[in-house]
Formats: structure tokens, C-alpha cells, sequence
């Protein structure tokens, strides 16, 4: 069910943009550099994925879209405004309408004491303060069918829903407000096989039918390559590769991505052989308060040179036609330059 039929480039509106965007957390042992310099756009309709092990970012830099943080330094540009340091409780109501989370885990997510009608009332209450009890009544009705649930769910309780019509539930709620932006954090990973295909089958509709776009953030490499147009992926606050996914997982480029590629579970012998092969899953992610110098992956990586230790390596743009592909790695230097 991979997610192809939309393809990527500048005819499709910019929805989201992120301009050398960090977020730094002071601590007693130094400063936390969760987020340090990335830039990326979200185009209008399609599924970003973030991908990286924990620490490297990902959820950070959904909290300051969501206005939860302040950005340090860089811009967060949603239909062309700044809204990087603009805190949540000071986003205009319609911005607060346009950008909602589905979180990773429903059973935390839901209030366990307030039945479905009331999870998903209030906030259409809150939204559209204006329309009259039968007005709401009916969205309501009309939401929970959306998502595939009937009215036989509006009195019950969370703790009365299995795992996947919990996130349902969550996910009616999300699209209470009408949304444009959704923030997809690990939405299966709470889940069991069945649960999770439903959700993303859910997703995908959602999405043909609404146009919304989604930034997906997930250690399940199987539902990026289900669901989602390109990849970013992060390792230590910075983005190490971005491509569109079926390049990304046909031909992994930086070190890291192979890293975390060759660690994808496989049923057969056939999947196996297909994984990338030369780099294992070796060590794990470093501090973000002291990164290494230089390429930060370089204490993981088998290629590292000794320009790796001392220098950053650039954003290397490799991209072959219209699509989109940067990496960053000295080992695509000189190919850079040979297209130059
Ligand atoms: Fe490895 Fe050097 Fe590339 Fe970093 S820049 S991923 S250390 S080869």
C-alpha cells in the first residue's frame, strides 16, 4: 500500500516550512542541542515521515510546531506565517484548529472517566463555539462514521474500546476541528497488526479525501514505507538524508539511514537480501549536550575519514531529475561536485 500516487515538487502548495530551525535546552550539565539547524517543507497533501532512534530530535521538533516550545533560533513558517515563537496559548484559534496530534498512545491520551460523545464534543465545543446542540450532535455522528465507528460507541468509556478504536476515537477528535495539519506521533505503535493496518488505512483515506497533509514521526519503518512521500532522516538534532521513500529504501545513501535500514525485522530470506547490506546496527546515539565534533555520526560509521572528525559535512544535494534528495556526508562530496 505504498503511498505513490501524489507526486512531490513545487507545483504542490508549501505548507509547513522549517528554516535552520533549533531548539536548545539549557541544563545544570550544559546545553541540550535537541534541535540544531534543520530545514525542510511540508507540501499540502502529502505524508512526511521523521525518522531516528530516540534523542535524535524528531518529537522536539513536533513540539515546537505545535507551539508546546519556543524555537531558539530558525523559523517555523505554516502557510507563510512565523509561528516558531509563538507559544500555544498565543496561536489564533484558527491556527490551533489547523495544526492537531494524534499521539502515540490512546490509552494515556484519552480522558479513562469521560465517554467518546464527550472526548469529542468538548472540542468541537471549543472550536465552533457557535453551533447548536444538534448541530454538534451531528458532527459528532458524522466524525465517528468517518473514522469507521458507529454511534454504538458515543457512551462508552476508553477503557471499554480495544486498542485500535481508542486511537479511532483519538483520531475523530483530532479531526473535530478541520483540521489542514496533522502530527502523527507513532500512531501504531500502541497497536496489534490488525489495529495498526485499520488505523492506516483510516489515514491514507483521510487523506485522499481532505487533502491534509501529515508529518509522520515513527521508529516503524515498515508503515514510513506504507504511508509516507519522503523521508527525513534525523540522528542528533541535525537531518542526515532527505528523499522521496521508494528512493530512499531502494538505494539508502548516508551511512546512518543503511544503519538504521539493516535493522528492519524480515520475515523471508527474499526481504532480507533486499535490506542494504555493509553497516550494522553498531553503538548507540551520543549526548546532545557535548555532539561529537564534525560529523556527529562519525564515532558509529565505518566510512568515517578524518575530515569526518574535524568539519561538518554539507547538505549535498544529489538529486537526480525533479526529486528532491540531499544528504549529509562527506562520501557524496565529490559527486556533488562533478554535478556542479
Ligand atoms: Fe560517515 Fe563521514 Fe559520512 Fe559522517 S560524513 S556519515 S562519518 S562518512
Amino acid at each position: 500500500m505504498a503511498n505513490t500516487d501524489i507526486e512531490k515538487g513545487s507545483e504542490h502548495p508549501i505548507m509547513l516550512r522549517l528554516k535552520n530551525l533549533k531548539k536548545y535546552f539549557p541544563t545544570s550539565r550544559g546545553t541540550v542541542k535537541a534541535v540544531d539547524g534543520i530545514s525542510l517543507n511540508v507540501f499540502k497533501g502529502e505524508t512526511l515521515a521523521l525518522v531516528g532512534e530516540s534523542g535524535s530530535g524528531k518529537t522536539t521538533t513536533a513540539h515546537v510546531i505545535l507551539g508546546r516550545y519556543i524555537a531558539t533560533e530558525g523559523s517555523v513558517l505554516y502557510k507563510n506565517i512565523e509561528i516558531g515563537h509563538m507559544p500555544l496559548i498565543k496561536r489564533p484559534l484558527w491556527l490551533r484548529r489547523e495544526i492537531q496530534i494524534v499521539f502515540q498512545d490512546p490509552a494515556t491520551s484519552l480522558n479513562p472517566k469521560k465517554t467518546v460523545k464527550d472526548i469529542i464534543e468538548v472540542a468541537i465545543k471549543i472550536h465552533y463555539p457557535k453551533l447548536s446542540k444538534l448541530d454538534r450532535v451531528e458532527r459528532l455522528l458524522e466524525l465517528l462514521r468517518y473514522v469507521g465507528l458507529t454511534e454504538d460507541f458515543l457512551f462508552k468509556l476508553p477503557g471499554e474500546l480495544g486498542g485500535g478504536e481508542k486511537q479511532l476515537v483519538a483520531l475523530a477528535r483530532a479531526l473535530a476541528t478541520d483540521p489542514k495539519f496533522l502530527i502523527l506521533d507513532e500512531p501504531t505503535s500502541a497497536l496489534d497488526v490488525s489495529a495498526q493496518s485499520k488505523i492506516l488505512k483510516t489515514l491514507l483515506n483521510i487523506q485522499r479525501d481532505r487533502r491534509l497533509s501529515y508529518i509522520l514521526i515513527t521508529h516503524d519503518l515498515a508503515v514510513v514505507r506504507n504511508i509516507s512521500h519522503r523521508v527525513a532522516v534525523m540522528y542528533l538534532g541535525k537531518i542526515v538524508e532527505k528523499a522521496p521513500t521508494e528512493e530512499l529504501f531502494s538505494n539508502p545513501l548516508h551511512p546512518y539511514t543503511r544503519m538504521l535500514l539493516s535493522s528492519i525485522p524480515t520475515l523471508t530470506e527474499e526481504e532480507s537480501k533486499l535490506l542494504p547490506k555493509g553497516i550494522e546496527s553498531t553503538g548507540e546515539i551520543a549526548s546532545a549536550i557535548n555532539p561529537p565534533p564534525g560529523c556527529r555520526f562519525h564515532p558509529r560509521c565505518p566510512y568515517a575519514m578524518d575530515i569526518c572528525k574535524k568539519m561538518e559535512p554539507p547538505d549535498i544535494n544529489v538529486s537526480k531529475g525533479s526529486k528532491v534528495r540531499i544528504v549529509k556526508c562527506w562520501l557524496y562530496a565529490e559527486e556533488s561536485k562533478t554535478k556542479l
